[in-house]
């Protein structure tokens, strides 16, 4: 591959210049040439722009000169080649859901949307890998997957494109038994920073052959190219899930409760930990009466026995270090309504001071 020069691709926040070193006049040459290869789906509106020019963190709006809404890789490329001529930068968006002022354009440039690209394109059952467009969101993947017996394990609280997860090296609280984004791309197309569209990784589990450029572009925030489709490992839904939650006198004894857990090798499927403060929040937010001190929640998978097996073995250890209530179920709902505090926890924490953004 030749070398990109620094201002010519891709360049989402960490990776701008320290001063705009584009020509005056360019970014409009840009919105002209995008406008003759998008029509309408190149915005130069001011809501529009806002919009992509914040994320769900505190940092104020920083908005493109213009958001192109691209359809396919091939598009995507032209808008990629069109900005790398006159050096404009560029800045991929997936559902604006990061928290670190990702998507701000501190220099103008062009943002381009990858929502309308949001097709499953290949389900492979039997090998557990599907293939889907980078703007799919994860619930999107899952309900998708609902008749097939399997599911995407990785869930940050919001519901985020898989091309933004990916870029994010997004993970969740499955990340304990189902790992990271990291561990479960298995290939990328990707538009590198001067328009060429490169195919990175395989379907092969076993495979040694070439640079581990997947690696790379997971996690690399949009400065290294433009993720056009996502081959993802998929799991068989377990048989059986229970969900528990233990409080705790101390936050060390919850801790310990975590370590041991983990030295003893019990697959827990989830477990994450809210100190006294953040179980108030939980309880206000969501609605619930746990009681006010650090507190464990847990999820195991595998069979009826396994996981009840699992439950009493984690029990036993809570007990030793302060635990008490530990209490496990395996009605949906009940899971389903714990996780889905757990997923509000950061809107929980903002609402404890009204007013204020994460
Ligand atoms: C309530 C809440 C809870 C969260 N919980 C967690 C958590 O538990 N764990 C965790 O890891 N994260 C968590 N997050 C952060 C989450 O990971 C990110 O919001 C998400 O991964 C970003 O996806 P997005 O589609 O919104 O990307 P965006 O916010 O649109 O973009 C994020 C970055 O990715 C780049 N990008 C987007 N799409 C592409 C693409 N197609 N190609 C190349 N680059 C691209 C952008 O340029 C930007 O740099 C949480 C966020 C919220 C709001």
């Amino acid at each position: 591959m030749a070398a990109i020069p620094y201002t010519s691709g891709m360049l989402s926040m960490n990776a701008q210049p320290e001063t705009d070193t584009t020509e005056p006049g360019t970014h409009d040459r840009v919105v002209t040439a995008l406008r003759q290869l998008l029509g309408e789906r190149l915005s130069t509106s001011a809501a529009v722009r806002e919009q992509h020019g914040r994320d769900e963190s505190f940092h104020r709006a920083h908005p493109p000169d213009a958001v192109a809404f691209a359809k396919s890789t091939e598009e995507v490329a032209q808008v990629v080649r069109i900005c790398a001529t006159h050096r404009c930068p560029l800045i991929p968006y997936g559902t604006g859901t990061s928290l670190e002022g990702h998507v701000a354009a501190l220099h103008g440039g062009i943002c381009i949307d990858v929502t309308g690209m949001n097709e499953v394109l290949e389900v492979n059952a039997e090998d557990l890998d599907c293939r889907v467009q980078p703007g799919v969101t994860r619930k999107q993947l899952n309900t998708y997957l609902r008749d097939t017996g399997l599911f995407f394990p990785i869930d940050p609280g919001a519901d985020a494109s898989l091309g933004g997860m990916t870029a994010t090296r997004a993970s969740g609280t499955n990340a304990v038994r189902y790992g990271t984004m990291r561990e479960n791309v298995l290939g990328l197309t990707v538009v590198t920073a001067d328009g060429r569209i490169i195919q990175t990784g395989g379907r092969a589990r076993k495979s040694a052959a070439g640079y581990d450029l997947t690696r790379l572009f997971v996690g690399s925030e949009g400065t290294l190219g433009v993720i056009t489709a996502i081959r993802l490992r998929l799991y068989g839904i377990p048989q059986a899930m229970s969900a528990a939650v233990c409080s705790f006198e101390t936050l060390e004894g919850a801790v310990n409760t975590v370590i041991s857990t983990i030295q003893s090798g019990i697959p827990v499927a989830r477990i994450e930990l809210l100190d006294e403060v953040q179980m108030d929040a939980v309880n206000r937010y969501s609605k619930l009466d746990y009681p006010v001190q650090p507190t464990l929640f847990f999820e195991f998978h595998g069979s009826e026995s396994g996981v009840a097996e699992q439950a009493q073995a984690v029990g036993g250890l809570a007990g030793e270090y302060g635990g008490s209530g530990f209490k496990w179920t395996c009605a949906q709902e009940e899971r389903n309504h714990l996780w889905q505090a757990r997923h509000d926890a950061f809107y929980a924490a903002m609402a404890l001071r009204p007013g204020c953004k994460g």
